[in-house]
C-alpha cells in the first residue's frame, strides 16, 4: 500500500562527522556512516520521511543527495568546508545547530523525532531540544569512557565528551545500545540513570551472501588452493591489525607455505590512517611476510562481498568494538570469523559455533585460532554455514529497521500521551 505523503512522519538522523553519502572506506568513513545510511533507507521503506544531516566537509560536495524515495542526506555548512578530524569539530557545533534550525524553517519541516549518532551529534540533539519539542534517541558508536581506558594520550576534548555522553544518557528519551555488552558499559562506566534499549546493527543479507568460493576467487584473480585470511576496515591502531600480522607470522599454515593475507581498507598518505597503514606495512616487511600479504586499498561496494566469500576466514582483531559490522558482513557471506573477545563481538560471534574468540592483542591465541580453522576445511564450512544462519536470524537490516521504527513510534506516543490524572475517591 502506498502511503499518502501527509501520513508519513519526519525523522532526522544526525551524524555530524560521519557523512552517510560518502564512499565507505574513504576519509575514516566506516561503521557509523554505513549504519546511518542503511537505517535511513530502511526506515524510508517503512513509511518514514528520512533526512540524514551531516557537516559539509568538501567544497565540491552537493548540499543535498537523494538516496532513495523519501531518504536524502543534507550537508550543512558549519566551519570550513574541508575534512576536520572528529576531535576538532566541537567548536563548529553551535553553527551546525543554527543551520539545522534555518533548514527546518526554510523547508517548513519540523522533526518530531531525531536520532543522533556519536557524542558530537548528541550535543546537537540536546541543544535542539532547548528550541523545539522533540524526542531524542541516541546511538553512541563509541564510548569515551571505554576508549580512554585504552589510549595513552587522552585528548583535550575528553572532559567535554565524557560530560556530553553522561548528560545524553540521562536526558535522551531513549538510548539505542547495539549490543548487551555496550549497554553494560553504559551502566557501569557512564550512568545508572536513563533509558536504554538494545537493538543491534544489521547488514544487507542479500548483498552479503554465501557465493561459491571458487567463483569469488576467479573473479578476483586469487589462487584456488591457497588459504586466505582477510581483514577489512579502517587503518586505526585500535583495530589491532598489528596483532593479526604478528599472528600470521606464527602460524603453522604459513610455515607450510600455504597462506595469503589480504589487508583491505582505504588510507590517505600523511593522515592518521595513512600513517597506520605504513606502520603495518613496516611490520609485514620486518616479519618477512611481504610475499604473502596484499594491500588492495579501499574495496568497492561491488567487490567487498566477493572478497568476503573468497576468504577462508575473516579476522577482526580490534582492541574494542561496540558492535563491529565487519564481523556480521563476513558471517552473512558464509565465512567464519576470528575476533577479539570484546564488546559487541562477543554478541555477534559465537565461539566454536560461527568462528572463534581470542583475547585482544594476543597474537599467539590468534595464530592458534587461524591454524585450527584453516587446518580443517570441513569444520571451516560448518562454522561458515552457522555464521550465515545466525545473521539471517538476528542481524538483517529489515529486522533491525522494524525494531527501530517500532521504538520511535513507542517513544513518540509516550511523549505525546496526555497525562492521566488519578480519579479521586
Ligand atoms: N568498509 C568498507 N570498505 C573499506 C573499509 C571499510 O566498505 O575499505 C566498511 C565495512 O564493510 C563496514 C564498515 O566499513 O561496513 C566498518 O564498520 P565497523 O563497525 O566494522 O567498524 P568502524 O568503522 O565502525 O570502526
Amino acid at each position: 500500500m502506498k502511503m499518502a505523503t501527509e501520513d508519513r512522519k519526519h525523522i532526522a538522523l544526525i551524524s555530524v562527522h560521519g557523512d552517510p553519502a560518502v564512499e565507505i572506506g574513504k576519509e575514516e568513513a566506516g561503521g557509523q556512516n554505513v549504519y546511518v545510511r542503511q537505517v535511513g533507507e530502511a526506515l524510508a521503506k517503512r513509511g518514514w520521511t528520512v533526512d540524514l544531516f551531516t557537516r559539509k566537509s568538501h567544497r565540491d560536495d552537493r548540499e543535498i543527495v537523494e538516496h532513495a524515495p523519501n531518504c536524502r542526506t543534507i550537508r550543512l555548512v558549519a566551519g570550513p568546508e574541508e575534512f576536520i578530524p572528529r576531535n576538532d569539530i566541537f567548536d563548529d557545533l553551535p553553527t551546525f545547530v543554527e543551520e539545522f534550525v534555518k533548514f527546518q524553517e526554510r523547508e517548513g519541516i519540523h522533526y518530531p523525532v531525531i536520532h543522533t549518532n556519536y557524542w558530537l551529534s548528541a550535543w546537537v540533539g540536546m541543544e535542539l531540544k532547548k528550541y523545539q519539542p522533540l524526542v531524542q534517541l541516541h546511538t553512541y558508536h563509541s564510548l569515551g569512557a571505554v576508549k580512554y581506558q585504552a589510549v595513552e594520550a587522552i585528548p583535550a576534548i575528553a572532559t567535554t565528551r565524557l560530560n556530553v555522553e553522561k548528560t545524553c544518557l540521562e536526558t535522551a528519551e531513549c538510548i539505542v545500545a547495539t549490543s548487551p555488552q555496550e549497554c553494560e558499559h553504559m551502566r557501569s562506566l557512564v550512568s545508572e540513570r536513563g533509558t536504554i534499549e538494545i537493538i543491534p546493527c544489521g547488514t544487507d543479507i542479500r548483498r552479503f551472501r554465501a557465493m561459491s568460493k571458487a567463483e569469488a576467487r576467479n573473479q578476483l584473480g586469487l589462487e584456488q588452493d591457497r588459504n586466505i585470511a582477510f581483514y577489512i576496515g579502517r587503518f586505526d591502531r585500535r583495530k589491532g591489525i598489528e596483532t593479526l600480522v604478528r599472528a600470521i607470522a606464527q602460524t603453522q599454515i604459513r610455515a607450510q607455505g600455504n597462506l595469503q593475507l589480504i589487508i583491505g581498507g582505504g588510507s590517505r598518505p600523511g593522515h592518521s590512517d595513512g600513517i597506520e597503514r605504513d606502520r603495518i606495512e613496516g611490520i609485514v616487511n620486518e616479519l618477512g611476510l611481504s610475499e604473502i600479504t596484499t594491500f588492495p586499498g579501499r574495496i568497492s561496494d561491488e567487490l567487498l562481498p566477493v572478497y568476503y566469500a573468497a576468504a577462508d576466514v575473516s579476522v577482526v582483531p580490534s582492541h574494542y568494538e561496540p558492535f563491529g559490522l565487519v564481523a556480521i558482513e563476513a558471517m552473512a557471506s558464509g565465512t567464519p570469523v576470528i575476533a577479539s573477545d570484546v564488546g559487541g563481538l562477543q554478541f555477534t560471534v559465537k565461539s566454536e559455533e560461527t568462528g572463534l574468540l581470542c583475547p585482544p592483542k594476543d597474537d599467539g591465541a590468534f595464530a592458534e585460532a587461524i591454524d585450527r580453522i584453516l587446518g580443517d576445511r570441513e569444520w571451516r564450512d560448518r562454522l561458515g554455514q552457522a555464521a550465515r544462519a545466525r545473521v539471517e536470524a538476528k542481524f538483517s537490516w529489515d529486522g533491525v529497521a522494524s525494531q527501530l521504527s517500532d521504538l520511535y513510534n513507542r517513544v513518540l506516543a509516550e511523549k505525546t500521551a496526555p497525562v492521566t490524572l488519578k480519579a479521586s475517591a
